[in-house]
């Protein structure tokens, strides 16, 4: 058995996915939890007569290509991990591409007071509720068949499949072509877009990488609704990610050195930043939202105790080549700081949502009314020689626990300002 299976996958070329229909991409872009797949979840059946009924009538006014059903509909709200059962409002057979995207949109556009959630089932086999929509529409994207698989033989080969297909099928297809994926999980009843969510490792991936990596080109419908493709030459913010991270610092002496230093050396990260935490109890808390503790036990005992903090935030970019050496080269930055070291947040994000991170923010003050508000608003550029004298008088002194609005702290390279004279 061992020595026909590994002839064929010897003998016969390797293919590549090209394909797909991965979506929910920027899902935290104006909604926290606009997507209900998160570990935090309530472990309880939740019966579905309780949900809004305006929020089942305005789902049952959209025109899908495929249909909605809300009974019988327990199955979705259990995986494999069997330890989450969130009930759905309503299961989702799409037909078609712009079914995903029509209930993306009205979820998107139903704003941050709608309690209406989203998500993705593909074979139902992660763990925590990841694709469970409580109170929500579960998407099973086992129901759609566009793209047809097919299959493109030649130099470069390639398969094109739905997201919602499973990878045994795509084995015995392809097989039929004489030629095979080259990257596999262990156990093959799971879905393209389920695996490649998590990447989709197994004993291949050292020699081919993980089976996202071996992706040409994705079609995407985005956090808002749009239907996207996206690959190397297209679209490639989608395509492209960043790492970002924020750590806390109590002592501003610090947190300024690793900033030199980040900012000095050669092969660091794509953007430096910090800000200063004044009076934010429930911080990490708040982050959690958007970014993961590094080390969740950790994380949770750490107490600012009302102390000023000073919050240094970086972000790498990366291309779906290198995944594989960025958290390597980010550990080996990080290890050279010193950070408080419980209070370290990882976040991955496109590279859109990180550069337009802010309209988060201005969406969110929108709805309190906050944005409109009087804004006082002061840039000073300190050289570094009084910085610590600066630092002293404004955060020793100045800045009270009152305070409010965002301080950034930033330090930047003369060098490389322009100066006019
Ligand atoms: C017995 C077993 C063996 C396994 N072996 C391996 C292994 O060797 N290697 C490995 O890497 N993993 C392995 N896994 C883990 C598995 O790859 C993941 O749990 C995977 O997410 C399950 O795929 P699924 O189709 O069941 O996805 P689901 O559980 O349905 O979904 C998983 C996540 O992906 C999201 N999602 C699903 N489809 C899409 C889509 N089209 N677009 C966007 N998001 C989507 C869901 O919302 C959810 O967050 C194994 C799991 C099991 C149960």
């Amino acid at each position: 058995m061992f020595n026909s299976q590994s002839q064929i996958i010897f003998k016969l070329k390797a293919i590549a996915l090209r394909l797909l229909l991965v979506f929910l991409l920027g899902f935290t872009i104006n909604r926290d939890h606009l997507c209900s797949n998160h570990p935090f979840a309530t472990p309880t059946l939740y019966p579905p007569r309780t949900i809004p009924s305006n929020e089942r009538l305005s789902i049952t006014k959209i025109r899908f290509d495929g249909h909605l059903t809300f009974d019988n509909i327990e199955h979705v709200a259990k995986d494999f991990g069997n330890r989450y059962n969130l009930m759905p409002l309503a299961v989702l057979h799409p037909k078609s591409v712009s079914d995903i995207s029509y209930i993306i949109k009205h979820v998107f556009d139903s704003g941050l007071n709608s309690e209406l959630t989203v998500a993705a089932r593909g074979h139902g086999h992660s763990l925590q509720g990841q694709a469970q929509a409580y109170k929500g529409v579960v998407i099973n994207m086992e129901t759609l068949k566009v793209p047809r698989m097919s299959f493109r033989t030649g130099k470069r080969p390639f398969v094109d499949v739905s997201a919602g297909e499973l990878w045994i099928n795509i084995l015995h297809e392809s097989l039929k072509h004489g030629l095979t994926p080259k990257s596999w999980t262990d156990y093959l009843h799971l879905t393209v877009g389920g695996t490649l969510s998590n990447a989709g490792i197994s004993g291949q991936a050292f020699k081919h990488g993980p089976q996202i990596d071996n992706v040409y080109r994705l079609q995407v419908v985005t956090g808002r609704g749009d239907v996207v493709t996206c690959s190397d030459e297209q679209n490639t913010d989608l395509f492209n990610a960043v790492k970002w991270i924020r750590a806390l610092y109590s002592d501003f002496s610090t947190f300024l050195n690793d900033q030199e230093q980040l900012i000095s050396s050669e092969n660091s990260f794509d953007y430096v930043e910090g800000f200063v935490v004044i009076n934010r109890t429930g911080l990490l808390n708040n982050w959690r939202s958007s970014f993961n503790p590094k080390d969740p036990v950790q994380a949770n005992q750490f107490m600012s105790e009302g102390k000023i903090l000073f919050c240094l935030e970086v972000a790498k970019y990366f291309r779906p080549e290198e995944a594989d050496h960025i958290n390597q080269d980010i550990d080996n930055m990080l290890s050279e700081l010193n950070y408080i070291r419980s209070t370290l947040f990882l976040s991955e994000v496109s590279y859109i949502d990180f550069l337009d991170r802010v309209h988060v923010s201005e969406v969110k003050l929108r709805e309190k009314g906050l944005w409109e508000v009087p804004h006082p608003w002061l840039n000073i550029l300190v050289p570094r020689r009084s910085i610590h004298e600066f630092a002293q008088e404004v955060f020793g002194n100045i800045v009270k626990d009152t305070s409010n609005g965002p301080v950034l702290i930033y330090p930047v390279n003369q060098s490389r300002y322009l100066v006019l004279g």
